[in-house]
């Protein structure tokens, strides 16, 4: 038998009804003249059947084949919870002026059950701006998912959340996971992961928002509004939100807070145009622009550490040649599908290495302090907006060294580029009010 809490607001594929109280609705529903999938709202097509004759859906058969055979089983949700009146805080760091602020805005928001976005400079310490809050809405009972679209965000938010929640319990939930699933207060997961779950959730925070794929995913959309209890409600955070969102907040559909300033009062670094003119035509005769490696040259000569962003994975070993023919050595190179990524990044933060040169996988979530970044080739189209402000985010991390610089070769000034300098000025503009330095 399987326990009534593996039910509570959740919907779990079977063939027939189990021997408890959860009600089924057919997983595969038939709307018009096609059949939709009721987990991840799917239309299917001609072609979605088995040999047997069976349907299934394609799109969320990440999370087990959902067939025609089956239903999704549903008890709504109890809230169970044992409670506590810190809501099992244990985190005693300190919050500056300026994150309190903020933390007392979002938590006014979550009080009032409002959709609420907190944008957040890189470096503003927004999880911790957020503990008041989620504090708040544990001490009531409510159950909370900390939801991001990206697993690796998910990895390095768990310990950090079971460290400062240490009296609530927690469960992690992605692709692949091992551990099997717990009900408790707390669940930190992908968006993917919130497919199994149905109207469970009082409060939804959803990390880096404008992280692919979210924006472009209807799919993962709906698994965000179907997980939310009809009284409950989301809040984003992102350092960079996308045009849908900047919009929302334009148009007043969406409330925010904003933190301009980085946790050690300290601007945003804005980015530094360089034009480089035919650099990629330069770089197939194996030679890079004369001024980017004087700039290397002298960072290599005072030991300033740095990050070389590069368009393409393809690019890599072209530019290592190229470096090394112009007498530039010590550089690693690192991509997502790089097998030592992991041990490159540490040997970077060890400063072991004087720089490494990288695709856009560093762009976010990954902390090096006290480095410059350079970006060979700005403008293509691989560097989106977000993506080049994420990227001037990763200089002046620390409190001992919080400014940097950050140059940005180009063959042209495109739109992105432009956009990205327009963000980084408006949240400094913001940032100078009150009282932020360079
Ligand atoms: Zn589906």
């Amino acid at each position: 038998m399987i326990e009534d809490e593996q039910f509570w607001g959740r919907q779990i594929p079977l063939p027939q009804a189990p021997v408890n109280s959860a009600t089924g609705i057919t997983a595969l529903k038939q709307v018009g003249n096609r059949l939709q999938c009721q987990r991840c709202t799917h239309l299917l097509a001609p072609t979605d059947r088995l040999a047997n004759g069976e349907w299934y859906c394609r799109q969320c058969l990440q999370l087990g084949r959902l067939t025609s055979q089956l239903e999704l089983y549903t008890i709504p949700e109890p809230n169970r919870f044992v409670t506590a009146p810190t809501g099992g805080l244990t985190w005693e760091g300190q919050l500056s002026p300026q994150q309190e602020r903020a933390a007392q805005a979002v938590q006014d928001y979550v009080k009032a059950r409002k959709n609420h976005l907190l944008w957040a400079v890189t470096g503003a310490r927004k999880t911790e701006i957020v503990y008041p809050a989620l504090a708040w809405a544990l001490a009531q009972g409510w159950r909370v998912a900390w939801t991001s679209p990206r697993v690796d965000v998910c990895l390095e938010l768990a310990p950090r959340l079971h460290q400062a929640f240490g009296q609530v319990a927690q469960a992690l939930l992605y692709g692949g996971q091992e551990e099997p699933y717990t009900y408790c207060p707390l669940t930190i997961c992908t968006v993917h992961q919130l497919l199994r779950f149905r109207e469970a959730f009082d409060l939804i925070i959803v990390d880096e928002v404008d992280a692919f794929p979210l924006a472009t995913s209807p799919m993962l959309q709906h698994a965000i509004a179907a997980a939310e209890k009809t009284s409950g409600c989301h809040l984003y955070l992102t350092a960079t939100p996308g045009d849908q969102l900047q919009k929302q907040v334009a148009n007043k559909q969406l409330a925010v807070t904003y933190v301009p300033l980085r946790y050690h009062g300290h601007l945003l670094p804005q980015i530094d145009l360089r034009v480089a003119w035919r650099w990629r035509a330069q770089l197939s005769k194996n030679k890079l622009p004369v001024a980017l490696i004087r700039q290397m040259k002298a960072y290599l000569a005072t030991q300033q550490r740095f990050l070389l962003f590069v368009p393409h994975v393809v690019d890599l070993p072209v530019i290592t040649r190229a470096l090394q023919l112009a007498g530039i050595q010590g550089g690693v190179t690192v991509h997502a599908a790089d097998a030592e990524r992991t041990a490159k990044v540490q040997a970077m933060r060890d400063r072991r290495i004087p720089f490494l040169i990288t695709t856009t996988i560093l762009e976010r979530g990954v902390t090096f302090p006290n480095v410059n970044v350079i970006i060979l080739g700005g403008d293509d189209a691989v560097f989106s907006t977000a993506a080049l402000v994420q990227i001037a985010g990763r200089v002046g991390r620390s409190a001992d060294a919080p400014s940097g610089e950050v140059t940005c070769y180009c063959h042209t000034h495109t739109k992105r580029v432009r956009l990205a300098r327009g963000m980084i000025a408006r949240l400094n503009l913001q940032g100078r009010r009150l009282g932020g330095r360079k």
